[in-house]
Order: structure tokens, then C-alpha cells, then sequence
């Protein structure tokens, strides 16, 4: 990732033609995709977000969405009255123009973009942007709640001086299937599903340390600008957030040669599901219990659970979850639909994102 931020300058006029196009994608997906194969347009993939209050977000959906079509961006864009959280392809040769567009926008001035280095720029196939209740779903009712009010943001040598103050609570933002693979140093990792069920969570464990120091982190920083604000209104004084997460952390730590504090894995929501950080391996095949960190999900799709596995695992069970999954996996494909609404497997009992199903089954998929 390179840190790249939208330059204060920027007077000249955009050279920009709106067009009067339909606002929604009206080509079919798999075309799009073959489209792009064969695109030989080069892209800047990357991702930003920002908390600001957006008074209209239908509105000013449907203008973002002409300007970027018009500059051919692709990507997926959620908006909400609390602000927008985009991840995006622009075109080369567009971006000097898009970096002006979004300069002419207050609330864009000044903010990092996340530059992804070795994406090949065909991550994205249409332009979608989608207004949302919130850009990170959090259970919050309570209308006096700022998100703007966050903790004090920390680099990452500041995170790392800060982080050795032994009066200091480190606390991972994410869900267990993330920091199970990978955390800081000394993090508590609390053991939950979604943003939205740690956030009360966190605040009540943290009730005690009232008078510490707390260190949020989260993987690209768009979690602890919401939690840290969260932190601040549950009445915590003294808290810190890692800025732009671990992804930018490790950036940083790689630029500058800092001593890195990550363990492990770092859990990305892409095709991958994690970037290696350090070389230790810090959590066990959910199959076979040896030491793995690499997620995988079933390889029947009608299950799709997220889990761990081992190599030997994945070759000894194709991939699947379970012998139910591997059995059903290898029928014919005709046979499965036909049988797939009157199974149960382990993806369909505890949703496909979460492996809740290993630690019931007593920490093993198969038992
Ligand atoms: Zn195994
Ligand atoms: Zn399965």
C-alpha cells in the first residue's frame, strides 16, 4: 500500500464531461468480467474512507456516481449519512483528473488513499455504489453518538513506543476468525462475530482500565474510528487508534525498517483471506489440530463455511469441511442441486462467514 494523499492544490478546472447516463450498471456480470479480461486500460486499484456527515446520500450517490463513470471508475462504494467507505479501480490515465474531482469536495481534502501496490488493477468489474444505513453496521441508536469524536491517531512508531508503556490495554478490533490467525503483541482478542456485538462488549471489559491507556487497532482503520468515537462516549479519556490499521502499519514498518510488533497473518477480505506479516503460525487446523493459518472456504458451495486448514487436510478431504460436505462435493453437479435443499451442513447451521461451528463441535469440523 502507498500512502497517498489528496494534494491541497488542485485549482484547475476539471476537464469533465458529465454524461446523461443511467445511474445503475445495466450489463450482466459474467460479460463485464470478460470485458475486463481483455481491457488493456491500466488501473490505480485503491480504497479510502471517510466519516463526515452527509446530509443527502441518495443525492449525492447519483452525482459521485456520474463523475466517476464519466472518468471510468469501477469498484464497490458503500454512503451513508455518516460518510463513505470506497474501493475502487481508476483508470491511469484518469487519476490526476479523479484526485481533482475529489479535491473539489471539502470533506475529501487531505484524506490518505490507500494505493494497492501489486494489484493488477482488474479487481473490480462495474461501477457500484450502494447507500447504506451506515458505512460499518454498529448497533448504535443513540443520536447524540459522534463518530466524528475519535481517539488520537497513532503512525506506526508512535504505535510501537506507545504500545511498550506497560500501563497500556492493546485491544484488536476485529472478529475471531480474523485475529486468530494474526495480532499484536499483548492484544486482547475478544471472541465475537461482528463489530456490532464487541463494541458494548469491549467497553464493558475495559470498564476496569478506565485510567489506562487504550491502543485500538483494526485492519485498514475504518473499525477503530467508529470504536475509539464509541470508547470516547462510553466516558474512556486516554485512547489511540492505529491509523490506517495493520495494512498501513506493516507499510510503514517496511518503509522506515521498524521493529514489527504484528504476529502472524493479517485477514484480508479478498480472494486471498490473508497477507503474511511475520513468519509465525499462530492457530491450528480446524480439522486435524496442527499448526495452520491458512483459511479456506468449503469447497462444496452450498456449505462455503469459512475455516482453517492444514494442507494435508485440504488434500486428504478435497477441501471440504466435513465428510458430509466432501461426500455431497463430489456428486454430480446436477445431483446436488436436486438434493442440496434437504441437507444441513456445517456452512448452513452457522453461517458461511463464521466457524462457530469448530469450537461447538468441541474443535473439530469433523467430529
Ligand atoms: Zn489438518
Ligand atoms: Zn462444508
Amino acid at each position: 500500500m502507498i500512502e497517498q494523499h489528496i494534494s491541497e492544490a488542485g485549482q484547475n478546472a476539471i476537464p469533465l464531461v458529465r454524461t446523461k447516463k443511467a445511474l445503475h450498471n445495466r450489463v450482466n456480470r459474467r460479460e463485464l468480467k470478460e470485458r475486463m479480461k481483455n481491457d488493456p486500460v491500466k488501473r490505480v486499484t485503491l480504497s479510502f474512507y471517510k466519516y463526515s456527515h452527509i446530509p443527502d446520500p441518495v443525492a449525492f450517490r447519483n452525482e459521485l456516481y456520474r463523475w466517476w463513470d464519466a472518468l471510468g471508475v469501477l469498484g464497490r462504494t458503500y454512503m451513508a449519512q455518516e460518510g463513505i467507505n470506497a474501493q475502487i479501480s481508476v483508470p491511469e490515465a484518469n487519476f490526476e483528473q479523479f484526485k481533482t474531482l475529489m479535491n473539489s469536495y471539502e470533506m475529501f481534502r487531505g484524506m490518505r488513499l490507500n494505493i494497492a501496490v501489486e494489484a493488477e488493477g482488474k479487481s473490480f468489474f462495474a461501477l457500484i455504489i450502494k447507500v447504506k444505513d451506515k458505512i460499518v453496521a454498529d448497533g448504535i441508536t443513540d443520536p447524540s453518538f459522534d463518530p466524528s469524536k475519535t481517539g488520537v491517531h497513532l503512525n506506526a512508531e508512535a504505535w510501537n513506543q506507545a504500545s511498550e508503556d506497560p500501563d497500556v490495554v492493546i485491544v484488536d478490533m476485529r472478529n475471531h476468525y480474523e485475529s486468530e490467525v494474526g495480532h499484536f503483541e499483548n492484544a486482547i482478542t475478544p471472541d465475537v462475530t461482528t463489530f456490532r456485538e464487541e463494541l458494548p462488549l469491549v467497553a464493558e471489559m475495559l470498564e476496569a482500565h478506565k485510567d489506562k491507556k487504550i491502543l485500538m487497532y483494526c485492519t485498514g482503520g475504518i473499525r477503530c474510528e467508529k470504536a475509539s468515537a464509541y470508547m470516547k462516549y462510553k466516558g474512556f479519556e486516554n485512547v489511540f487508534q492505529l491509523e490506517g490499521g495493520i495494512i498501513e502499519y506493516d507499510r510503514q514498518v517496511k518503509a522506515k525498517g521498524l521493529n514489527n510488533k504484528f504476529i502472524g497473518k493479517n485477514f484480508v477480505f479478498d480472494e486471498r483471506l490473508g497477507e503474511r506479516i511475520s513468519p509465525d503460525i499462530i492457530a491450528n487446523c480446524h480439522q486435524c489440530g496442527k499448526p495452520a493459518d491458512t483459511h479456506v472456504n468449503c469447497a462444496n458451495i452450498y456449505c462455503h463455511i469459512l475455516f482453517i486448514q492444514c494442507e494435508e487436510c485440504q488434500e486428504k478431504h478435497a477441501g471440504c469441511c466435513s465428510e458430509t460436505c466432501q461426500d455431497f462435493h463430489a456428486l454430480p453437479v446436477e445431483e446436488q442441486k436436486l438434493k442440496a435443499p434437504s441437507m444441513v451442513f456445517n456452512g448452513s447451521k452457522f453461517g458461511k462467514g463464521a466457524y462457530k461451528a469448530f469450537r461447538k463441535a468441541g474443535g473439530t469440523l469433523n467430529g
